[in-house]
Formats: C-alpha cells, sequence, structure tokens
C-alpha cells in the first residue's frame, strides 16, 4: 500500500486519490483535512507524475507551512519536497514580485512594511496634518478598503476626506519608500498575474489550507496562479472562519462552486484529535448558533476527561494556577507530558502580561506566538534597520531611525529637516544624505559640521555593507557576515554597554540570538520554508538577484511576515506555547487552557460579531487533545468585576464542564497515551509517583469539595489563594504570590 494513504479514512483516501480536477473538502475541526491535503499533494507528486516546482501550496501560517514541509518531507523525500511552492499567500505572492515586479514596475528591492512601520507611517501623516484618528483604526479602514479590493467611497463629510487624503499620502509614502503592506503583496501579486499570464503557465496545481480565511484578494490569487490548468484542492470549515474582522469571506466556497461546477465536495465526520468529552463541549458551543446547519461528528476518541471550567478571584491567581497545573499535569503523568505538550490561548495578546510574569516567577520556560515582541526590541530594531537601509535604501523610516544610532551628534532636528525635504524633493532621504555626505549636492536644512562628519560615516557604513552584499566574486559574504559588519562597525555591543548598563546581558543575548537565525538564513534554515526561486518559463523574463542579495530580502522579508517570536529550535521543544488564539489556528497540543473567558474579552466588547467570536472560542477549545482548561477570574485585571462569557454561562453548557479540576492519575494517563498515541510509563513508575502524590491530590480536591455542584458554585469562591492556605503549604505549586 502506499504510504501516504496509510491510516486514512475511506472518505480521505477519496479526497487524497480524486480525479476530480477541482475539490472541496469541508470538514470540522480535527477531521484531517491538513492531513489530506499534504497526502493529495504527496499523491500528486508520485502518483500523478506532478513537478514539485509546478505546485502551489498556500497556508495561512508560517508554522503551519513548516510543519506541512515536514510532513510532506517525510512522504516524498527530500529531494522531491525540495522545490515545492509551501507557504503563506504573502510569501508566495513575495516571491513572485521579485522574480516578475518587473513587469509591473516593482523596483526589486522592495521592502516589506509590517505593521510597526504602517502605524509610524500613519502616525506622522496624522500628525502632521493634525488629523483627528487613531493610526491603528485608520490602518484598519485602510486595509480593508485595499483586501477588499473596494475604492474609497466619494468624500463627502470631513472625516471621509482625511481619510481619503490620509489614504491616498499613506501610499505615496509607501511609494517613494519603496515599501509594500501586507495587503500590497497580495494586490500587486493578482496585478502582475493578470497582466502576464504565462508566469504561472507552469502551475500544474494549486491546494490551498483554512481555505474559510481567504479573503477576496486572496480568492482571486486562487484562481489567477490556477488560471493554466485550474487544478485546485482547498480544505475548510465554514465553523472556523475567525478572520471576518479582516475581510475573510465564508462566501468564497459557494463562490468556488459556481465558478467551476464541477467541483467535488468531500465530506469528513470524524475527529481524531480530541477527546470525546472535548469534543461534546466545543459542539455545544458552536451548535448555540441556530442559524448554523448541523453537521455530524464523531469522537474516535474515548470520552476521556471532562474539560474543566474554572472560577478564579482575580486574574493573578489564575496566572498562578494555569502554572500551577502545568506542574501538576507534568508531574501526574510520568514523563508522559514535557512543556511543549502545553499551549495558553488567547483571545488577545495583551492578556499573556499576567501570564507570562507567572510563568517566568516559577521558572516554567514558554515562548510566545503571535506577537512581534522579539524583532521590536530596541537592540533588535537597530540592526535590522541597518540591514533594510543596505537591502533598501529608500526606506525613509528605517534610515531615520538609524541615523543617528549609535550618536553621531546628528540632532533630531536635523533628522526631521531633512525628512521633510526629502519627502517636498520627492526623493529619497537616503539620496539626500549620500549626496550631501559626498559633497554633491546641499541640502535646504541646516546640518551642523559634525553632523555632516556622522552622516559621512553612516553613508560610508550603508556603502560598503551593499558593496559587499551585491558583489558577485563575494560569494561568501551572507547576511550572518553583513549583521557581524554592521556589529563590528558601530562597536555595537560597547554602545548597548553605555546605553543599558542595567540590562546589557539580556540585551546582548537577544543579539546573539539574531546573529544566530543570520547564522540559520545563511545556510538555508529560513523560517519560510515557500521562499524557493520560480522555475524558469520560456519567453517570461527572471530578475536576476546575487545571492548574497537574494538571501538578505529573504531574511528581511521572513521578518516582516513573521508572526512568531523564534528562539532557537532545540529550546523550542520543551516550552509551553502561549498564543493568540488566531495563531493557533490548524495547530494541536496534548494539554490546553484558555484563559479570561469574561464577557468583554470573549467575545470581545470590541468585535461587533458575536457569531465571530464564538467560532473563535471553538477554535480555541478544539486545538485541545486530551486535556482542556477554561478559566475565568471574578475580577478582571483593571479590578472591574467579569462576568463569566454567554458562551459558557448556560445551564447546559455546565453539564459539560467540571468546575473541581481533572483528577490526573493512572487511568488519565493512561488515556492520554492513548489520544497521544504515545508510551504509557509503566505501571511501576507511575504507581509510585501517584502514591508520593496522593496526598496532594487529596488536599486538591478537599479544598474543592464544595464546588462539586455546578449549581451551587458561586463567584465569590476563594480558589488558588485559599488552597495554599488550606494545604498549609502541602501544594506549593499552586500557592498565590
Ligand atoms: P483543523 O480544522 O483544526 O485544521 P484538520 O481537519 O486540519 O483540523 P488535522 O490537523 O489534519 O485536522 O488532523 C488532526 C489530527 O488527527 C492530527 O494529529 C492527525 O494526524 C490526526 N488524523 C487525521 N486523520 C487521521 C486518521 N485517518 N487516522 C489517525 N489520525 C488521523
Ligand atoms: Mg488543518
Amino acid at each position: 500500500m502506499d504510504e501516504f494513504l496509510d491510516g486514512l479514512n475511506p472518505q480521505q483516501k477519496c479526497a487524497v486519490t480524486s480525479a476530480s480536477s477541482v475539490v472541496q473538502v469541508l470538514a470540522p475541526p480535527g477531521s484531517g483535512k491538513t492531513k489530506t491535503l499534504t497526502a493529495r499533494v504527496a499523491y500528486l507528486i508520485s502518483k500523478q507524475g506532478y513537478k514539485p516546482w509546478n505546485i502551489i501550496v498556500c497556508t495561512f501560517t508560517i508554522k503551519a507551512a513548516r510543519e506541512m514541509k515536514e510532513r510532506i518531507r517525510s512522504l516524498v523525500g527530500d529531494k522531491l519536497e525540495a522545490k515545492l511552492h509551501l507557504g503563506t499567500f504573502h510569501s508566495v505572492a513575495r516571491r513572485y514580485l521579485v522574480t516578475y515586479g518587473h513587469y509591473i514596475g516593482i523596483d526589486k528591492n522592495f521592502g516589506i512594511a509590517d505593521s510597526s512601520d504602517t502605524i509610524a507611517i500613519l502616525k506622522r501623516i496624522i500628525k502632521r496634518r493634525a488629523y483627528q484618528t487613531e493610526p491603528s483604526v485608520a490602518r484598519s479602514r485602510i486595509s480593508r478598503c485595499k483586501a477588499q479590493s473596494e475604492d474609497v467611497k466619494p468624500a463627502k463629510t470631513t472625516e471621509q476626506q482625511e481619510f481619503e487624503s490620509l489614504f491616498e499620502e499613506y501610499e505615496e509614502t509607501l511609494a517613494t519608500s519603496n515599501l509594500l503592506d501586507y495587503d500590497d503583496l497580495l494586490l500587486r501579486c493578482a496585478d502582475l498575474l493578470r497582466q502576464r499570464p504565462a508566469c504561472v503557465s507552469n502551475v500544474e496545481a494549486v491546494l490551498i489550507d483554512e481555505f474559510q480565511d481567504t479573503n477576496h484578494v486572496q480568492y482571486d490569487l486562487m484562481t489567477l496562479f490556477a488560471q493554466s490548468k485550474s487544478h485546485i484542492t482547498i480544505v475548510g470549515d465554514p465553523d472556523q472562519s475567525i478572520y471576518g474582522f479582516r475581510s475573510a469571506e465564508v462566501k468564497n466556497l459557494k463562490r468556488m462552486q459556481i465558478r467551476y461546477p464541477d467541483t467535488q465536495v468531500i465530506l469528513l465526520e470524524e475527529n481524531y484529535r480530541s477527546s470525546g468529552a472535548i469534543l461534546a463541549s466545543a459542539i455545544e458551543v458552536i451548535e448555540q448558533d441556530e442559524a448554523r446547519p448541523k453537521k455530524p461528528v464523531s469522537a474516535t476518541h474515548g470520552p476521556g476527561v471532562c474539560p474543566v471550567l474554572r472560577k478564579l478571584p482575580s486574574a493573578q491567581a489564575e496566572a498562578s494556577w494555569i502554572v500551577a497545573e502545568i506542574e501538576r499535569a507534568r508531574t501526574c503523568t510520568g514523563d508522559l507530558l514535557n512543556h511543549s505538550d502545553f499551549a495558553i490561548l488567547l483571545r488577545s495578546a495583551s492578556l499573556s502580561r499576567l501570564i507570562e510574569s507567572a510563568m517566568g516567577k516559577a521558572g516554567v520556560p514558554y515562548r510566545m506566538v503571535g506577537g512581534h515582541k522579539f524583532f521590536d526590541r530596541h537592540e533588535i530594531k537597530v540592526i535590522l534597520n541597518y540591514l533594510r537601509v543596505t537591502s533598501q535604501p529608500d526606506n525613509n523610516d528605517a534610515v531615520a531611525q538609524v541615523i543617528n544610532v549609535p550618536s553621531r551628534k546628528i540632532g533630531e532636528v536635523t533628522v526631521k529637516g531633512l525628512l521633510e525635504e526629502a519627502e517636498e524633493k520627492k526623493c529619497s532621504l537616503w539620496s539626500l544624505v549620500l549626496g550631501a555626505a559626498q559633497g554633491k549636492l546641499k541640502p535646504k536644512t541646516k546640518i551642523s559640521t559634525q553632523a555632516m562628519k556622522g552622516m559621512e560615516t553612516f553613508a560610508n557604513l550603508i556603502l560598503t555593507a551593499q558593496k559587499k552584499m551585491s558583489a558577485s566574486d563575494q560569494e561568501d559574504f551572507s547576511v550572518f557576515d553583513l549583521v557581524w559588519l554592521v556589529l563590528k562597525r558601530l562597536s555595537f555591543e560597547d554602545y548597548l554597554k553605555r546605553s543599558y548598563p542595567e540590562d546589557i546581558e539580556t540585551r546582548w543575548a537577544n543579539v546573539r540570538e539574531l546573529i544566530m537565525l543570520a547564522g540559520d538564513c545563511s545556510t538555508q534554515r529560513t523560517d519560510d520554508p515557500s521562499d524557493e526561486a520560480l522555475p524558469p518559463i520560456e519567453g517570461v523574463e527572471q530578475r536576476q538577484v546575487s545571492d548574497a542579495e537574494d538571501s538578505l530580502a529573504k531574511f528581511l522579508a521572513n521578518v516582516a511576515l513573521s508572526t512568531e517570536v523564534r528562539n532557537d529550535e532545540e529550546n523550542q521543544s520543551h516550552k509551553v506555547t502561549i498564543s493568540t488564539i488566531h495563531a493557533a489556528k490548524g495547530l494541536e497540543w496534548p494539554v490546553v487552557f484558555i484563559p479570561a473567558t469574561y464577557e468583554g474579552s470573549i467575545p470581545h466588547s470590541r468585535a461587533d460579531d458575536d457569531d465571530e467570536e464564538r467560532r473563535l472560542l471553538y477554535v480555541g477549545m478544539t486545538r485541545a487533545q486530551a486535556l482542556l482548561y477554561l478559566s475565568c477570574p471574578s475580577r478582571e485585571s483593571s479590578g472591574s468585576e467579569s462576568k463569566l462569557s454567554h458562551f459558557l454561562s448556560s445551564r447546559t453548557m455546565s453539564r459539560y464542564f467540571d468546575i473541581k479540576g481533572p483528577s490526573i492519575g493512572f487511568s488519565v494517563t493512561q488515556d492520554l497515551a492513548r489520544i497521544l498515541r504515545r508510551t504509557c510509563p509503566t505501571d511501576a513508575i507511575i504507581q509510585t509517583r501517584k502514591n508520593s502524590l496522593s496526598r496532594h491530590d487529596d488536599d486538591y480536591f478537599s479544598y474543592d469539595g464544595e464546588e462539586t455542584n455546578p449549581e451551587n458554585s458561586t463567584w465569590d469562591q476563594t480558589g488558588a489563594r485559599h488552597a495554599s492556605r488550606q494545604t498549609n503549604g502541602g501544594f506549593k505549586r499552586r500557592k498565590v504570590e
């Protein structure tokens, strides 16, 4: 039997081997959609003779892309997998623009404006024009207009006129800085493929995961990628549509069926991920939406342990409880679980602060996903901005941010003056600085002799870096070498010592981490696996870039498109994941915590679609394989009283939860082992551990005794703080700070 069909159920096999050219697999969470999509790629390559470099696979997150690439590699081997175009829509689009952008006038050195860049640009415009709007609100609105390919409505009110000019000025700034924002990457790629269909004439198959979250432009891209052969496979689940706020359109599913009338729709109904009890509670949540058509789903695992719904007196107590439960579950299950088996999934990234601090105090290793924290640190931003100026000198923001770091006696007023002068003259700040430094032009802005010297030093460094990166005889010069060159020329460690003596160790450790990432990139272990060169196509001219330039641009694109905080791979395997629910889409963990399940958090107070919030909770709950913990503090961190989310507060709902905490013991361990398909630690080990822990277990349940009846449970129970007092220190891990 073929390896990629091993263990698949009949519907999954049918999808993998379908002879239809357009296939939709629609199925609930954990039913093996991604597994099926992966197997189909392997099937097309090894059985149907498709060439990997003619296949495009789009996933939603870089993490998903990486995991899928691993799975495909194990199915078809290194050699065949190597040239597959598998990545996020954004990274695949970027690759097309790098290679063929000259056909639509896109410079090969274009940079990507990430969220912090776009906010910085908007802030500047808003300040200059004294507009009355928040940069983040303006950004979402601009993105919505772009994603829906909507024209800005004819301006009527002052507010609309302001938005129209803001939009215009924002676009102009991106253009002069040679930047594309996230939406532009997709839109411009669609423009390119409309104008030059030949660029995708080689594409034999397009496969898309998480299709329910595609927006209008991504849908267009799918049809454009597939324009020569119309061979498309998509997998998705309308119940998991959680990006409506970013213009995702579930109706793309119907639209696709209308456009391709021969679409074969395959439904999967068995859940392989979660225990029966977890699945039942999640289904109860999603079925609260009465307008939603009922769909059959069955669990392939036994009922397992009942999910926990826990009320805690405060957000601090909740954080301590989570940390204590992680350690308790680990200890009680022998060596079955390690830290990387746990995930804490949040409605908003801002909820992570208390949890991170509790984890830090208890020494529990964790990694934060779904934020830009690492790349936003000052010491990292400075180095990255030097790399950006090297690669994309027209990026005015990048130049303005580092021209005087470390200090070169170029004052803020001078930088601001030069920036405004550049904007006025419609030239780049870099060309102004370079011209002045080389004595070829005289800026209007007043520049002191010292500042002029500083500008010369800055320009020299950038010119040297650019020369090294572009020289074809410097094949050995890599991103790694470039980072070292910058560090050395800036005496960066001394600069950090001088400026931040109190936390130099941490900052230098971050720099080392960046050096390591650059090293990975130089040896082709890049974060985003999609970034393979496109195959040559007769009659279409590909842009040539040197290897070094290409790897620098790739490195910077990875940073801009990554929503992950990177840490070294080895250590990642022993860390608890803290993530937003959005970024956890498609993934699974043995144990999942969803804290802060109160009204205002989920559903979020600023969200206007209650159904989408419910689906978000459903997505979060269905990430859990064996243990699911939901919790809610009776007071928010702000101190105001909270109310349990209405998705969870009904009487029917309470039947699905245990409010005292799971009795982690021998039988749970066996259950866990079965669900996780892992070897259960031997009876002897478990028995010994169980004996040594039984006192703690008893303590744990005795303090919770009065809440065992859900009907009696009250909001003012004293929770973890009470527990630590009652057990007289007997259960240290539950102690509240
Ligand atoms: P989501 O909607 O959350 O993205 P999904 O439908 O893509 O979920 P997968 O991630 O592909 O589901 O599969 C969920 C889990 O079930 C994985 O661990 C996968 O290996 C397992 N699985 C899927 N199909 C089978 C099968 N036929 N036999 C055993 N395990 C399976
Ligand atoms: Mg999936």
